[in-house]
C-alpha cells in the first residue's frame, strides 16, 4: 500500500502499538478549545492566511505558500508534527468524539452504536484499568514463566497467537505476488522494539544514545512488573542482543521496496526446515487452512527467519523468555494501568518523537475504536460529512486525470508502443474506489463489553486474526479497503491495481466544494494524480494490469524510465531533512515521482476541464497560480526536529518543502505561471520529468 502521507500510517505492526496508542493516564486535562465538534471547521483550499507575501514564490514557494501556515500553526503539546493532513484528522477525531460520547450513553441503541459507544466507554474507564494494573497481562507472563524448555518454547509461540499475535515474526495471508487473484500464507520479519532495524546498526553517538535509552525502557517496563532492578537490567540487555541479532539480519526499507526480493514462495516443509525452532506445520494446521495452501507461503525474507532460527536455538532460554516478557509488556502497555502507559508514552513519543505531552484519553480512545471498528464508526462518519455529490465529483475528477494519463503515455516519445499498449491496459484496469466501500465490514461475531477494555482489544484481535487468516485460499476480495473512511490520506495498492480516497481526504481545506476548480485540482487533483502516478512508478510499474509482479516493460523502456527517476533521486538528495541528514531519495522515489507526475496530471486535467472558459483572476492571484498555490497549502507542516530524525529514517515521504519546491522547480507551467526565470531556485535545469 503506497499512501500519500505517512504520519497516519501505521508501519511495523509492533510499532504500531507503541507509537499510534501512545496513551497515559495522567492525560492532559482537556482545554477548553477541545471539546466534541458538532461539525467540522471550514478552511478553504486556498488560504489567502496562510501566505507568507515577503518570500519569493521564485526563490521559496513553500515559504510563499505555507509560511503564514507555519506561523499560525504551532505543533500541538501532544503532537509531534502538525500539518494541513493531521489538523483536519485531528477535527475528524473530534467530530468522532461527539458520537462516541453519544453512543456510550444511548439506550436504544443499533448495534453499531453498541459496539463503537462501549468500546469507546470501557477505554475511557480509567479507574477500572487502573485498578487491574498488570492483571490483565498476568497469564502471559504467567505462560512465558512456565516455558521449560524450546519445545515449550514452541509451543508457547503457537498458543493464544490470536489473542496478541505472533513473536518475532509476522504471519497472515496475503496476495501471491505472482498470481494476485490467488491468496497465500504470508510470513513476515519482525521482533524490532525499535522504528527501524537501522536504529540497531548505526554507529553514531545519537543512534547509540537511543539504544541506550531503549533498554533502560525495557527495563523500566519490567520492573514495573515487579522483577528487582538488576534482574530487569540484565533481561532488558539480553532482549535487546536478541534484537540486535535480527534487526542485523533485516532487509533495509530500500530493500522492502524490491518486490522481487520480498518474493520467496516455499512449500511448508521448506519453512519448517528453515526454521524448525517454530514448529510451524503445527501452527498453521490449527488454522483450517486447505492442504494446498501449505505448498505455497511466501517468505519475505529468508535471511531474517534464518537468523531468527539461529536465536531460537542458541540463544540461553531464560534469555529468549527474557525477550518475550519484554514484548509482552511493550505490547500489553496501552492497555494496562497509567504506570505502563507513561513509561511507553517517555520513550516512544517524548524521547524519540520530542512529544512533550500525552495525548488526552478521549483522543486516544477514539483511536482505538477507529483501529478495531473503523468501519463500524466510518459509517456514522460517512453518513454525517460525506454527500453523494462529492462523491460524485470526485469521480468525475478522476477519470479526467485518468484520461490525461492516458494521453501522456500515448505521447512519450522514449516510450515503445508496445510497452505503451501494456501502460495503458493497466490504466484501464485501475479501479477507482471513492469515499467509502460498497459493503461495510460485519462485526456482528465481535462481542464488546462496556466494562472489560482489555478482553474488547484481545477479542479485536482475534476477530481480525479470523478474519486475516479466512482469506487464504479465497478470491481476493477487490472490495476490501486498507483505510478506515474518516481517514485522512489516501494510497494505490500495486496488487489490487486500485486508488482509494477515503471521506475523510475529501473535505476542506483539501476537497473543497465551494472553491473553483483551480484550487481543486490543484489539491485532490494532485492527490489523485499521486496515486494513480503510483501505479508507474520505480515499485508500482513492476505489477502488471492484474496486479502480478510481472515485468511488460521493454529493457530500453525500463531503462528511459529509470533515467528519468535518477534525474529526481539525484534532486532530492541534496535536501536536508534535519542536522547534517539528507533524504534517503532511494526510499522516497516512488513518492517523489509520483508527486511529480501526479502534479502534471492534475494540471493538465485541469486545464481541459475549464478549456473554453473565460477563467479571471481571483484575490490578486491567476487561475493557474491558484492552482499552483492550491497545490502547495496541502502540505503545509511543523515538525519536531526528534520526529524528523525519526521520519528520515522510516518515511517514503519527503518532507513537506520538497514535496512542494522539488515539485513545481521541475514544472514550466509553474515558472510561467509566477513569472520565474532561469537561474532562480524554482526553476530547475534541466527540469526532471516523469511524463
Ligand atoms: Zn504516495
Amino acid at each position: 500500500m503506497i499512501a500519500r502521507f505517512a504520519a497516519l500510517l501505521a508501519t511495523a505492526a509492533f510499532l504500531s502499538i507503541a507509537v499510534a496508542q501512545t496513551p497515559s493516564p495522567a492525560a492532559a486535562p482537556v482545554s477548553p478549545a477541545e471539546a466534541p465538534l458538532s461539525a467540522i471547521p471550514y478552511t478553504p483550499s486556498l488560504d489567502l492566511n496562510s501566505l507568507d507575501r515577503s518570500a519569493d514564490p521564485c526563490v521559496d514557494f513553500y515559504k510563499y505558500t505555507c509560511g503564514g501556515w507555519m506561523k499560525h500553526n504551532p505543533i500541538p503539546a501532544d503532537q509531534s508534527s502538525w500539518s494541513v493532513y493531521a489538523k483536519l484528522a485531528n477535527e475528524n477525531s473530534q467530530f468522532l468524539w461527539g458520537i462516541l460520547e453519544e453512543d456510550a450513553k444511548l439506550t436504544n441503541r443499533t448495534p453499531t452504536q453498541q459496539k463503537i459507544g462501549d468500546y469507546y466507554a470501557a477505554c475511557m474507564d480509567t479507574s477500572s484499568i487502573d485498578r487491574l494494573g498488570l492483571a490483565p497481562v498476568k497469564p502471559e507472563l504467567d505462560s512465558i514463566a512456565a516455558i521449560q524448555d524450546r519445545q515449550g518454547l514452541a509451543q508457547f509461540l503457537r498458543a493464544g497467537a490470536d489473542q496478541r499475535g505472533l513473536y518475532f515474526f509476522g504471519a497472515g495471508a496475503e496476495q501471491d505476488p505472482k498470481n494476485a487473484e490467488s491468496v497465500i500464507i504470508g510470513l513476515r520479519a519482525g521482533g524490532l522494539g525499535l522504528p527501524d532495524r537501522d536504529y540497531y546498526t548505526k554507529t553514531d553517538p545519537k543512534s547509540e544514545a537511543v539504544r541506550q535509552r531503549y533498554v533502560a525502557y525495557l527495563a523500566q517496563l519490567l520492573t514495573l512488573s515487579g522483577e528487582p532492578q538488576p534482574k530487569a537490567d540484565a533481561e532488558a540487555a539480553a532482549a535487546m542482543r536478541i534484537e540486535t541479532a535480527l534487526a542485523k539480519a533485516s532487509f533495509t526499507r530500500v530493500e522492502r521496496r524490491d518486490p522481487y526480493k520480498s518474493y520467496n514462495p516455499m512449500t511448508l516443509g521448506q519453512t519448517e526446515a528453515l526454521i524448525p525452532s517454530v514448529d510451524l506445520g503445527a501452527y498453521l494446521r490449527t488454522r483450517q487452512l486447505s492442504p494446498a495452501s501449505l505448498e505455497k507461503i511466501n517468505v519475505s525474507q529468508p535471511k531474517f527467519f534464518a537468523a531468527l532460527e539461529t536465536a531460537l536455538a542458541n540463544e540461553p532460554l531464560d534469555d529468549l523468555k527474557a525477550y518475550l516478557r519484554a514484548h509482552a509488556l511493550n505490547n500489553a502497555a496501552p492497555t494496562l494501568s497509567s504506570d505502563f502507559e507513561q513509561a511507553q508514552f517517555d520513550f516512544f513519543s517524548k524521547d524519540l518523537r520530542g512529544v512533550p505531552q500525552m495525548q488526552p484519553r478521549w483522543k486516544r480512545c477514539e483511536r482505538q475504536v477507529d483501529r478495531n471498528l473503523g468501519e463500524a464508526l466510518g459509517q456514522e462518519f460517512v453518513a454525517r460529512t460525506f454527500t453523494a455529490d462529492t462523491k460524485g465529483q470526485v469521480l468525475k475528477m478522476t477519470e479526467q486525470i485518468e484520461a490525461a494519463m492516458q494521453d501522456e503515455i500515448q505521447h512519450l516519445d522514449w516510450m515503445s508502443d508496445a510497452t505503451k499498449k501494456q501502460a495503458i491496459l493497466k490504466l484501464h484496469a485501475i479501479r477507482n474506489k471513492i469515499g467509502y466501500p460498497d459493503k461495510w465490514r460485519d462485526y456482528s461475531s465481535l462481542t464488546v463489553s462496556p466494562a472489560d477494555y482489555f478482553g474488547n482489544v484481545e477479542r479485536s484481535h482475534v476477530f481480525n486474526e479470523k478474519r486475516d487468516w479466512a482469506k487464504v485460499g479465497k478470491p481476493v476480495d477487490h472490495g476490501e479497503w486498507g483505510m478506515t473512511p474518516p481517514t485522512v490520506n489516501a494510497y494505490f495498492n500495486p496488487q489490487m491495481n486500485d486508488i482509494n480516497f477515503p471521506a475523510g481526504v475529501l473535505q476542506p481545506p483539501l476537497y473543497d466544494p465551494k472553491e473553483d476548480d483551480a484550487p481543486n485540482y490543484g489539491n485532490t487533483g494532485g492527490t489523485i494524480g499521486h496515486e494513480l502516478t503510483h501505479g508507474f512508478d520505480d515499485e508500482g510499474r513492476q505489477f502488471d494490469a492484474g496486479g502480478n509482479l510481472k515485468d511488460w516493460w521493454t529493457p530500453a523502456d525500463a531503462k528511459g524510465f529509470e533515467d528519468r527517476i535518477n534525474c529526481q533521486r539525484d534532486q532530492y538528495a541534496q535536501y536536508v531533512v534535519v542536522d547534517d541528514i539528507h533524504i534517503n531519495s532511494k526510499l522516497t522515489s516512488g513518492e517523489d515521482v509520483a508527486d511529480l507526475g501526479g502534479t502534471l496530471l492534475a494540471y493538465i486535467a485541469w486545464k481541459k476541464q475549464t478549456a473554453g472558459e473565460n477563467l479571471q483572476p481571483k484575490d490578486g492571484f491567476t487561475p493557474d497560480q491558484r492552482f499552483f498555490i492550491g497545490y502547495a497549502q496541502w502540505a503545509c507542516e511543523n515538525s519536531r526536529p526528534e520526529n524528523l530524525r525519526v521520519t528520515a529514517i522510516t518515511d517514503p515521504h519527503s518532507p513537506g518543502v520538497a514535496r512542494v519546491n522539488g515539485i513545481v522547480s521541475n514544472l514550466p507551467q509553474f515558472a510561467a505561471a509566477f513569472g520565474c526565470k532561469a537561474g532562480q531556485p524554482m526553476v530547475k535545469t534541466p527540469m526532471c520529468k516523469v511524463w
